[in-house]
């Protein structure tokens, strides 16, 4: 496997890419963005590829490269990954620099490489291989129109995302399928696919009962305080003791999961010790008595994420603040649209409020549930392929994060999606010590050369 590979090149470029700090929430490092933009549009131009660079306002651009087949091509397969990544801090806690790619003891180490900076080298270097001709000795040369769509506003939210691809429309319409390299295996050996990502609507609340703060000797009983409506308010929308979300309506478009999935997710289940290991948690609670690991997966939730108001400083002062806020989110499943939630949210506050307490509501992102239909040929076909490399079944499995791509490329394009990649549960993605096991990648790349030229 991979004997032929030139791996300390290979890993010189990576190097190269990592050691550019695309921290896309950073204004500062905008430039380095840029940058990064331009080395992926060199690198990619050098291969072949026609180079759109898509920009709207002052975000991160969009690469849409497309690279048409020799002869007549087979079919047109697309591939999204992102290149932006997310900060470095806490610096003090990296064993090595974060911006700097080490490999050390079987592992690839640097700030964005799992995620998803190794996934994206990944893809050009197969394409790359292919294109060389070298690697397996059979004739693997590249049949098929290739397609990246390399994001760079993925860490902040993709909120320009869709409004980007739609510029790109005509050729991202070309492609048969779509691949999202963004998620990770289950564990070493043993690859995964995802057909199902929870939605998400992110909100922030602020509650006013009166023009100023008062003193709570003077005022108490006579006035309504607000960090109690508040509080009051988000245990109404779920109770710790059910897990169940009180908002009328709010499962209306949930679908019960059919036993073939719940068989399906069996196989991917940890155990509760597991569970608990990770976690660090000191109780794990469920919304599923019998399937208590779906809780994360096949339900909706919601999750208060900060609260603020009064006094919180050293020391004591009673007063009464007049305002009190607090930022919160609903993960969705298929089916559940976000709009209308938001105005199911909406109507519950005012309706679990006290007469002329004034409140606002912001929404502040969204994105809707992903899910896929897992009979479709390429899903098959990827599985095979991992099949062959890792020698292991392919894994079926759903998760309770969201990428944006995924959902939008598919109702846009309505062509299957495929959500795979290579990295492994202790990749530590957004954490200091990020990092790719080693053998892991240079299979991954064996896998898409495969799914490439297929
Ligand atoms: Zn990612």
């Amino acid at each position: 496997m991979s004997n032929f590979m030139n791996k300390t090149k290979i890993l010189q470029e990576l190097s190269d890419f990592i050691a550019i700090e695309s921290v896309s929430t950073d204004p500062n490092r905008f430039g380095q963005i840029i940058n990064a933009v331009e080395l992926l549009a060199k690198k990619l131009k050098a291969l072949n590829f026609e180079v759109r660079i898509i920009k709207v306002d002052k975000v991160p651009p969009l690469i849409v490269a497309f690279r048409p087949a020799q002869g007549k091509p087979e079919k047109t397969i697309a591939v999204y990954a992102h290149y932006d990544v997310q900060p470095e801090d806490p610096i003090e806690r990296w064993k090595t620099p974060p911006f700097k790619l080490v490999v050390n003891n079987g592992k690839i180490l640097g700030r964005g490489i799992a995620d998803d900076k190794g996934h994206l080298f990944q893809n050009i270097v197969a394409v790359e291989e292919l294109i060389n001709d070298v690697g397996t000795g059979r004739d693997l040369s590249l049949q098929n129109n290739i397609i990246f769509i390399f994001e760079g506003e993925e860490e902040t939210g993709s909120s320009h995302l869709e409004e980007m691809i739609l510029k790109a429309k005509e050729t991202l319409a070309k492609a048969d399928v779509f691949y999202i390299t963004d998620v990770g295996m289950h564990e070493k050996n043993i690859p995964q696919i995802f057909y199902g990502l929870r939605g998400i609507i992110y909100f922030e609340l602020e509650v006013e009962t009166g023009e100023k703060d008062l003193h709570s000797g003077v005022y108490g009983n006579r006035v309504l305080n607000p960090i109690l409506l508040l509080s009051e308010l988000l245990s109404k929308i779920k109770s710790s003791e059910t897990g169940k979300i009180n908002i009328p309506h709010f499962y209306d478009d949930v679908r019960t999961s059919s036993q073939q999935e719940i068989e399906l997710l069996e196989k991917v289940a940890r155990t509760e010790s597991q569970e608990k290991k990770e976690t660090g948690t000191y109780k794990l609670v469920t919304v599923d008595e019998k399937h208590p690991h779906l809780s994360t997966k096949t339900y909706p939730s919601f999750d208060p994420h900060g609260i603020w108001s009064g006094f919180t400083e050293q020391g004591l002062k009673t007063v009464i603040p007049n305002k009190a806020a607090a930022k919160f989110s609903f993960r969705l499943v298929e089916n559940q649209e976000p709009e209308k939630i938001e105005k199911l949210v909406k109507q519950f506050i005012k309706d679990n409020l006290p007469e002329d307490v004034k409140f606002s509501l912001k929404n502040l992102g969204k994105d809707a549930p992903f899910y896929t239909d897992i009979e479709n040929p390429y899903i098959e076909k990827t599985a095979q392929v991992f099949k062959e490399v890792f020698n292991h079944e392919t894994l079926i499995n759903r998760s309770g994060g969201s990428i944006s791509a995924a959902e939008i490329l598919q109702r846009i394009f309505k062509k299957p999606v495929v959500l795979t990649g290579f990295t492994l549960p202790g990749d530590n993605i957004h954490s200091p010590n990020e990092n790719f096991d080693e053998e892991m990648f240079w299979k991954g790349i064996e896998a898409l050369k495969k799914i490439y030229s297929a």
